[in-house]
């Protein structure tokens, strides 16, 4: 079925085009009414297409800025091919700087392929499936961890079962430039962008830049680098991807969280007080964190135990999280075969 976002953009078009998409949103004062959501494609002959997006959850600030700033700055003759940019995708979100949309309530990223006849969401992810993946060879979806979580800095995949789809994604992590490239799993993935991207045969990298619903300063350094590095890695651009670190290593290191055996959850509600902060080295067994339940007189806070040996990926923001979220995830080294779950 067609999809219900319009666009005007040429997809095929050489040069510059800054237009807008509409998704229709029928209110009180305008039943024909429509929320827009800038897109941004420049294109030169013929190459790859990259599709780099940002603010698919709309309290991740980092990868609306990377993005904001390609798209203003990329002109056609620095490129050989296409990249098309979205830096707000969940506009709605972005501007409540909520991860859910207040639209429809909604994650987009729980959302595709989507629904040309569901709710905001549902037709947004579908548009982005059905019109734009198609054009696409490689997708970069830029998170961070937003209001509930902090990460370390770093790029993420999934476990590909193929060998040749594997290495080629490894390779653009790592072109990538993060101090980290974290394999994973996690909890529902079926009904992401990456997923709808892996379904169609696309390279597709995300990110973690950092989050506690603020601006994580070198995450935003990293993620603009990284985008360019992409650019270079791919051959839209011409150059070498620049992936030193900051503490001198000339790239950052390939992990893992191979499945749900990697997560702590909160075990009841309370205060969550980690031990520890992202990017830390963790022990098997030791104390991750307590929840403190203070509104009961007298209670012993519940101690969290790391339940593997790593490094912190991500670690819960609020201080107070619900019972069953999750609060910590350790990264293992990554060990090729390693994707158990
Ligand atoms: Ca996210």
């Amino acid at each position: 079925m067609a999809s219900a976002v319009l666009c005007d953009v040429d997809f095929d078009r050489d040069g510059r085009q800054t237009s807008v998409l509409r998704v229709p949103q029928s209110h009180d004062n305008a039943g024909w009414g429509t929320v827009e959501i800038p897109i941004h494609v420049v294109k030169n002959g013929d190459g790859p297409t990259t599709l780099f997006t940002g603010g698919v959850h709309g309290d991740e600030f980092e990868g609306q800025i990377a993005v904001s700033r390609l798209a203003r700055e990329l002109e056609p003759e620095a490129i050989r091919g296409r990249v098309i940019m979205i830096p707000v995708v969940d506009i709605p979100a972005a501007l409540a700087s909520t991860r859910l949309c207040p639209v429809d309530g909604k994650d987009l990223n729980r959302c595709f392929p989507g629904d040309p006849k569901g709710t905001f969401c549902d037709k947004l992810a579908h548009f982005i499936d059905s019109t734009l993946l198609p054009l696409v060879d490689v997708s970069v979806d830029v998170h961070s961890g937003g209001t509930g979580m902090n990460t370390a800095l770093s790029t993420n995949m999934h476990f590909l079962g193929d060998a040749p789809r594997m290495a080629r994604t490894l390779a653009a992590a790592e072109a990538f430039g993060a101090p980290y490239n974290c394999v994973f799993w996690s909890v529902d993935e079926g009904s992401t962008l990456p997923s709808a991207c892996e379904a169609r045969g696309i390279l597709s990298l995300g990110t973690e830049l950092g989050g506690r619903g603020s601006v994580d300063v070198e995450g935003v350094r990293i993620g603009e680098r990284g985008l360019r590095n992409i650019l270079m890695h791919v051959g839209i651009m011409t150059g070498e991807p620049d992936t030193r670190q900051v503490d001198g290593a000339p790239r950052g290191r390939h992990m893992m969280v191979p499945g749900p055996g990697h997560f702590v959850f909160a075990p009841a509600r309370g205060i969550f007080e980690p031990t520890g902060v992202v990017g830390d080295p963790v022990e098997a067994g030791a104390v991750a964190g307590r929840i403190h339940v203070v509104e009961e007189l007298g209670r012993e806070p519940i101690e969290l135990h790391y339940p593997v040996s790593g490094q912190l990926w991500a670690v819960q923001s609020p201080g107070r999280p619900r019972q069953g979220d999750c609060v910590v995830v350790v990264m293992g080294p990554y060990r090729e075969h390693g994707g158990s779950a």
